[in-house]
């Protein structure tokens, strides 16, 4: 018998799946029809070059994974499916979970110290996403929180090979992006360090690529309040990400 080696096609998701998804991902169903054809057939790829793997005991439907491939592709629908390369394994763990410091600076993870996260992505391994977590975000969507968004950001990032806070751009933009970025988060910083309030959450301090992925969840939650904070920046993230969801809404 002859091994046939080419790859099979990504299946569709049918219209029937993917009007469940609508109802359940405000993100999703706030979509235009032809951004929400494109965002459903990149969910269709991830669904078939990605394995989910639901961890402690929790269960994941079709919906449910269909759910997670759309809200991963949300920030792609521009920049397309180039934006899964390098990953293949989407871990799902039912709550928050405990990482231990020491493991994680030896394995290159994203998120450091010993902390209970909602997800955390790894720079050529699993993306890790807590269930739990992106239920309470689909109850909130204009709270300024997208989990699986902020942990694909962070593989969009990382896809030049450097984990910075800039994305692959074509050159001139990137220049741009990378001194805008720069002066955006170093003003933040410095606020966040003053011990002074910031309307975005002060998590974005933490570093470049922090400020990249937090910024990029109230692109997709709080478009507004992203805009009144950081114009500039909300303008760079119209750009790769195409309008939210929410503008104007
Ligand atoms: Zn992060």
């Amino acid at each position: 018998m002859i091994r046939r080696l080419f790859r099979r096609p990504p299946a569709e998701i049918d219209r029937r799946s993917w009007q469940d998804v609508r109802e359940r991902v405000p993100w999703v169903a706030a979509l235009d029809d032809s951004r929400s054809e494109r965002l459903r057939a990149l969910a269709a790829r991830f669904l078939h070059e990605k394995t989910i793997t639901p961890l402690g005991g929790l269960e994941l439907d079709q919906v449910a994974r269909t759910m997670l491939a759309a809200l991963s592709c949300l920030p792609l629908m521009e920049f397309g499916a180039e934006g899964l390369h390098g990953w293949s394994q989407l871990l799902v763990y039912p709550d928050a979970f405990r990482v231990d410091r020491s493991h994680v600076d030896a394995a290159g993870v994203m998120h450091e110290g010993e902390d209970e996260l909602a997800g955390e992505a790894w720079e050529y391994g699993p993306l890790v996403l807590s269930w739990a977590d992106i239920l309470a975000d689909l109850d909130n969507p204009r709270d300024g929180c997208c989990v699986a968004v902020h942990e694909m950001v962070h593989k969009l990032d990382a896809l030049d090979g450097l984990l910075d806070g800039t994305p692959p751009l074509p050159r001139a933009w990137q220049r741009e992006w990378a001194r805008d970025f720069q002066q955006a988060y170093d003003a933040f910083a410095a606020r966040v360090d003053r011990g002074l309030h910031t309307a975005l959450d002060p998590y974005a301090a933490e570093a470049p690529e922090e400020f990249f992925a937090v910024c990029s969840e109230y692109h997709f939650s709080d478009p507004a309040l992203l805009e009144r904070e950081q114009p500039v920046v909300a303008t760079h993230l119209r750009k790769l990400y195409g309008p939210s969801p929410f503008a104007a809404g």
